[in-house]
């Protein structure tokens, strides 16, 4: 029966009384843009930028960049808005004319925005390029940027984008940002949790590391708690607040992060009949206890658990 009820939802999303979520897709060039175009999202939640240049020895021009964004902007055209995340270059994703060379600890490196203190130019050309983009394709476009640790970076990031009139954001992936959301909420106009790298620098596990899985869960109650305290702020400050790392796709989850109060939630495309399946299916009050149940938990094991139960008896 399940398969049937996914087969037929088609979006928008919302909660069984109403609530609208908007589910948003993770894209990395113009053909998996394509692709996601055909799910029923509301537009991008992350396009990741660097996977488009995996293969560049040198730094494209401002005008190749500007097609490279438009391919993916055209596929959403009249559907936006559609995030784009400046370079997060280093670590896992290494870009060669970007990615410092010899570093003893890269995820702990210059990655990210990073790269734009000692080559601002790298960061102002790419936000050129995107803001070429989105006038000549008319798509709405926000900018958001990758392994922001304080305000002062946000707020310079920030500058940046809105000199070409487009939407700031920021995304939250390390613990340092999320304890301070409010604050990066007066200079950013939009966060976006990361919890992929939340999780990896909140546990000191590599991401990577296939021994520590039971660490790498944004399930722990200890990332929960960051992801809860981001959402909070931004329900405060009335601005969105939105999910774009791995647990976005886990409906059960998604379920709890709609009822701390995140406002969107960005995944695969293939992963959005089902949390809009189940978001669908239960109320925010539902959302909202299932959200208590997994913070008050101890670790991810019985969170999941409390969490079942709540929307199961919510159904
Ligand atoms: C994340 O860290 O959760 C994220 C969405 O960014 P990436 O996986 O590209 O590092
Ligand atoms: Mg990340």
């Amino acid at each position: 029966a399940d398969r049937a009820v996914v087969g037929a939802w088609s979006g928008p999303a919302a909660t069984a009384d109403g609530v609208p979520v908007k589910l948003l897709a993770n894209v990395a060039d113009g053909s998996s843009a394509r692709d996601a175009a055909g799910a029923p999202v509301d537009g991008v939640g992350l396009f990741r930028t660097e996977l488009c240049f995996l293969d560049r020895s040198e730094e494209p021009t401002v005008d190749e960049q500007a097609a490279v964004y438009a391919e993916v902007l055209n596929a959403f055209s009249g559907r936006g808005p559609v995030v784009v995340r400046t370079l997060d270059a280093g670590s896992d994703k290494p870009i060669a004319f970007a990615t410092h060379e010899g570093e003893e600890n890269p995820a702990l490196g210059v990655r990210g925005l990073r790269l734009s203190f000692d080559n601002p130019g790298l960061l102002d050309r790419q936000v050129a390029a995107i803001a070429q983009a989105a006038e000549e394709t008319g798509t709405e476009t926000w900018i958001m940027a990758p392994m922001v640790a304080t305000v002062a970076e946000a707020e310079d990031f920030a500058g940046r984008v809105r000199a070409h009139g487009l939407r700031a954001g920021i995304m939250i992936e390390i613990p340092s940002a999320a304890l301070i959301a409010d604050r990066m909420l007066e200079v950013v106009d939009f966060l976006s949790l990361g919890t992929n790298d939340l999780t990896q620098y909140t546990m000191a596990a590599d991401r990577m590391a296939t021994d520590l899985t039971h660490l790498t869960d944004a399930w722990q109650p200890a990332v929960l708690q960051l992801v809860s305290q981001t959402a909070a702020a931004g329900q405060a400050a009335g601005k969105p607040v939105g999910v774009c790392g791995e647990s976005a796709a886990d409906p059960m989850l998604a379920c709890a992060m709609v009822g701390m109060g995140v406002t969107s939630l960005s995944m695969a495309g293939a992963a959005v009949r089902p949390v809009g399946v189940a978001l669908g299916g239960v109320s925010l009050e539902t959302c909202r206890e299932a959200a208590r149940a997994a913070l008050d938990s101890r670790d991810p094991m019985a969170a999941r658990t409390a969490v079942r139960e709540v929307l199961d008896r919510g159904r």
